[in-house]
């Protein structure tokens, strides 16, 4: 019987309905979303048919405490955790993690030596260079408490410019080593992937050589409107890995133009998007509009949040920890400093918001009819924010 592999995305969602999208960086979508767009579909294409690897990425396996039910639910024999790192713009390299009361096996060594030869190494075990042995992360304790073999890899550092670039333009790469780390196998070379297909209401993630222009070329609309739904304050500036949100069509009183990707042989039909009362209530079609705009996942809950006289006031709040995406998309929309976008909806933000919209600031919210809200919804009707 061969193996069979578990491979999980950190971070994700969690159990109070939040989203923790992991580390950023350059990587401005995030470890969760890295993984799951980006490499997990390259490592799909290089595993052989008759290898067992199953991947992972429905929940945040660590908030949801579910490891040893995964394994037993898909009988693993190998779990294999994927992160990048975030610290200064001068740390990087990758590594990685086992219990420190193990040596690292086989498998370790040959992943080790994948990631040494992407973005080089950092951490020595028990003399093995690029492993580094813990007992104070979650699911590295729970696997050896349940005698689970667990690793969990550091791919690099998505706040280093050098390591963003391989993680995001030799992904295809990196994939293929990892696989054949994985399943002590050389893969097969397949043939070029074809683009794939960009559905509407899109975030792109700009690539070595694009250009503002030649993006808007793909998605049928116009470099100016992009740069106006991106807010960019310089259209000939954009930098590889950061994403720029594509505004999907609105159905509605005044007809717009439908944007859809030229490359998609048979287009996805236009989604229906009703437009929002403009009643002032921060409730879940006003959130999820707003999810919509800000390219973050659709759920109409606003979740993690901590109960104060702002976020009473919010219909779609959820109490929680943790924060919320679509809060912490704002935040980031908003300019607020990089130690305030921690996704929970405070006086800064709300004032921020108010400033945005143009209503009075004020730092209060009211349930109903609140002018920011009006406003906000108003904008949302008009696909921006
Ligand atoms: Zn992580």
């Amino acid at each position: 019987m061969s193996k069979v592999y578990l491979i999980i995305a950190g971070h994700g969602h969690q159990r109070d309905g939040s989203f923790d999208p992991g580390a950023t960086g350059f990587i401005t979508k995030g470890e969760y979303r890295y993984m799951v767009e980006n490499l997990f579909p390259l490592m799909k294409k290089y595993v052989p048919k008759d290898a067992k690897v199953i991947f992972y990425d429905e929940k945040k396996v660590s908030n949801h405490g579910n490891l040893v039910q995964l394994v037993n639910e898909h009988k693993a024999d190998e779990v294999i955790e994927f992160h990048f790192d975030a610290f200064t713009n001068q740390a990087r390299g990758g590594h990685v993690i086992i219990h420190s009361d193990y040596s690292p096996d086989d498998m370790d060594l040959r992943i080790r030596d994948a990631i040494g030869s992407m973005v080089g190494l950092r951490f020595t075990h028990r003399g093995h260079q690029g492993i580094s042995g813990r007992s104070n992360l979650f699911n590295v304790n729970v696997a050896r408490n349940n005698g689970i073999t667990y690793r969990l890899l550091e791919l690099g550092f998505g706040t280093n410019r050098t390591d963003a670039d391989i993680m995001l333009q030799r992904t295809d790469e990196y994939a293929k080593k990892l696989v054949e780390a994985i399943i002590n196998a050389k893969v097969e070379d397949s043939k070029p992937a074809k683009e794939p297909a960009k559905p509407l209401g899109h975030s792109y993630t700009v690539q070595a050589g694009d250009t503002l222009s030649a993006i808007a070329k793909k998605y049928n609309t116009t470099a100016a409107e992009l740069a106006k739904f991106n807010e960019l304050s310089d259209p000939n500036l954009i930098r590889v890995g950061e994403d720029i949100e594509i505004p999907i069509a609105v159905s509605g009183p005044a007809p717009q133009p439908v944007v859809r990707p030229s490359s998609t042989p048979k287009p996805a039909p236009r989604p229906q998007v009703t437009q929002l009362a403009i009643d002032g209530s921060f409730g879940p079609a006003t959130t999820r509009r707003l999810q919509q705009v800000l390219g973050t996942q659709v759920t109409g809950a606003i979740g993690g949040q901590q109960r104060t006289a702002i976020t009473e006031n919010i219909a779609a709040v959820r109490f929680g920890s943790g924060g919320s995406m679509v809060v912490r998309e704002m935040q980031r929309r908003l300019n607020l400093p990089s130690n305030q976008r921690g996704g929970l909806f405070g006086p800064l933000t709300l004032r921020a918001l108010q400033r945005r919209m143009g209503t009075p600031v004020t730092g209060a919210i009211s349930r109903t009819n609140s002018a920011v809200v009006k406003e906000l919804q108003r904008r949302l009707n008009q696909n921006r924010f």
